[in-house]
């Protein structure tokens, strides 16, 4: 054992597995581990460095931005806060942003918006929230309540209470929820990431949004994962013909940085006055100037690139042996292998190719720049793994 994982294994908590590799450094897609050897980054940090490592037009927004003014709270104006969030509503058609750290901070506030709204229209018993089984919404108490997965909620009851449920596809049964339940908000991710990289049938998300728009419901959209161009379109919403009321996002926006947000619509833009909500950090400047050149290179033209990528990956992975199946949107891929997803990595690994895992599955999040030919040498090992 090098004396890094030592320390770390003596003084960090004991709540992640890690991989027995210390990385030190690293440039795009391709990372260097602290014995000197290179990988290629199929996982960019779980989906959060868009445009890989060092990327020189955020390292430059980064640093100029530190070297100006770091922080100084939301009691003050600041150009990359403001700029950020008209790029982030013109983009989207939404029309404001509320800022925080992380996805599931981006969460709270979409309930906080979506509770707010439902019980000053409705009443204080419509707090309660529908989302789905298999989801993934964070691992703070109200959003562990949020997600549809029973193991994350062992030990830590009783969560926050007013959340259930449904299977997704299952419109019906969520019909019946609505009627059971007062209900402030409809929470879904587009594409289930941990819970395998699964995306949601169209025709499910849209009946879902006709319902909520028929019922007054405010629809939000767990962007977190497959935002910020991740799947081929700006938010993934975009591929399922809706226009939600609240979109949550994190992950790939700050390309690197410490950064969430709440986009909200019309229905409820002003549901949050002053003292509703709030975030120390939230804004943060030199979050907001990294995320600034993450969203503005974002455009048709891109997008269509990792569209392309996309299709190569699809392509390529479904031939190989020991593959079974290939899902997801984008660049945001699940390999379902003969092989335990688990063995498929570390032997990944040992051959220089970093990837992920969610539930069985083997998970790829690449740099949405990632160069072909590391694409394709990275294919090449994954193939030589499933075997
Ligand atoms: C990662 C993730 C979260 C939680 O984000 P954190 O930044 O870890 O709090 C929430 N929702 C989805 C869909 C995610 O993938």
């Amino acid at each position: 054992m090098n004396s890094i994982t030592a320390v770390d294994q003596e003084y960090v908590a004991h709540t992640y597995g890690r991989f027995p590799l210390e990385l030190v450094s690293g440039k795009g897609s391709v990372l260097t581990a602290a014995d000197g050897k290179e990988y290629i980054d199929l996982g960019s940090g779980i989906g959060v460095t868009a445009f890989g490592i060092a990327d020189e037009q955020w390292l430059a927004a980064v640093t100029e931005q530190a070297g100006k003014l770091q922080h100084v709270s939301n009691l003050y104006y600041t150009d990359p806060c403001a700029q950020l969030a008209k790029e982030l509503c013109q983009r989207t058609g939404m029309k404001k942003v509320f800022f925080g750290n992380s996805g599931a901070e981006a969460n709270e506030g979409a309930i906080k918006y979506a509770r707010k709204y439902s019980m000053e229209k409705k009443g204080n018993e419509y707090y309660h929230i529908i989302t789905l089984v298999n989801s993934f919404h964070g691992r703070t108490l109200t959003t562990l309540a949020a997600t549809g997965q029973d193991h994350f909620h062992q030990h830590f009851q009783p969560l926050t209470p007013g959340f259930h449920h449904v299977q997704a596809g299952d419109f019906i049964g969520l019909k019946k929820l609505v009627a059971q339940y007062p209900t402030a908000g409809i929470l879904l991710e587009c594409v289930q990431g941990e819970g395998g990289v699964v995306p949601l049938e169209k025709d499910f998300v849209q009946d879902v949004a006709a319902l909520c728009q028929q019922e007054d419901i405010p629809l939000m959209i767990d962007e977190v994962q497959t935002g910020n161009g991740r799947t081929g379109t700006l938010y993934s919403y975009m591929q399922f013909g809706i226009q939600p009321d609240i979109v949550s996002t994190a992950k790939g926006l700050g390309g690197g940085l410490p950064i969430g947000a709440v986009l909200v619509g019309e229905k409820v833009e002003s549901v949050l006055a002053p003292g509703d909500h709030g975030s120390t950090y939230g804004g943060n400047p030199v979050c907001c100037a990294g995320a600034l050149t993450v969203i503005r290179r974002l455009d048709e033209a891109f997008l269509a690139q990792v569209r392309e990528k996309s299709e190569y990956l699809f392509r390529e992975l479904s031939k190989l042996p020991g593959v079974e199946s290939v899902d997801g949107m984008g660049l945001m891929i699940g390999i379902k292998t003969e092989r335990p997803a688990k063995e498929v990595v570390a032997e990944c690994m040992e051959k220089g190719v970093l990837c992920l895992t969610a539930k069985d599955k083997v998970r790829l999040l690449p740099a949405l720049n990632i160069p072909m030919e590391l694409l394709k040498k990275a294919v090449s090992v994954i193939g030589e793994a499933c075997e």
